[in-house]
């Protein structure tokens, strides 16, 4: 029996911090990993600067609320989810996909959580688990389930690794030249045609 385990931006919404950044006309917020590789040190200076612009979890709730799904995702997830029980595993935090998974009628969703004090500020954030995408596989492995992974980026790579069949959607140029051996879709269509093939045998 097949389960999908899926990243959440890039693959169903854009990229959050990049839309706060723009919509808060905070540049800073900009930066990710690609810019400052120690997620926590990213991390912490994030909560920095929105703490220095006073802006507090609801601020940025309303900003994540503008943010629509890209084109055909709420359509893509719900044939998946009437195919076979469907993950949606992230590196968001579960405040911030709130208003997201609203937009997509709320699939199942594993992320991490912010730390909130009792004034709304953002305080800090705790990690679920270390290596959490490639913990998800494992756990439903262990469930005798076999997994078919997809997401766009460097910190899905261990989640692809360790399914059954780990593919590639819209990944940018560089994580297509490091890891040649995974699959690469460009479109939910092509996407559909892999998946149809191992759970509806054609
Ligand atoms: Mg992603």
């Amino acid at each position: 029996m097949y389960v999908i385990c899926t990243d959440l931006e890039g693959v169903f919404v854009p990229e959050v911090w990049i839309n706060v950044a723009a919509k808060t006309g905070i540049s800073e917020l900009k930066l990710t990993t690609r810019d400052i590789s120690d997620y926590n040190v990213l991390m912490k200076q994030r909560i920095k600067i929105l703490a220095e612009h006073g802006l507090k979890l609801k601020d940025i709730q309303n900003v994540i609320a503008a943010i629509k799904p890209l084109d055909g995702a709420k359509e893509f997830l719900w044939w998946l989810r009437n195919l076979t029980q469907v993950i949606v595993v992230s590196d968001t935090f579960a405040q911030f996909a709130e208003p997201l998974m609203k937009q997509l009628d709320r699939p199942t969703i594993f992320c991490h959580n912010l730390v909130i004090d009792d004034k709304d500020n953002i305080v800090d954030y705790t990690l679920r688990q270390k290596d959490p995408k490639r913990k998800v596989v494992q756990a439903l492995q262990s469930l005798d389930y076999k997994v078919i992974a997809f997401g766009d980026s460097y910190n899905d790579i261990s989640m692809l690794q360790q399914a059954e069949i780990g593919i590639l959607f819209c990944p940018p140029e560089n994580v297509i030249a490091d890891y040649p051996e995974l699959p690469v879709v460009h479109n939910y269509g092509d996407l559909k045609q892999i998946i149809s093939k191992y759970l509806l045998g054609g």
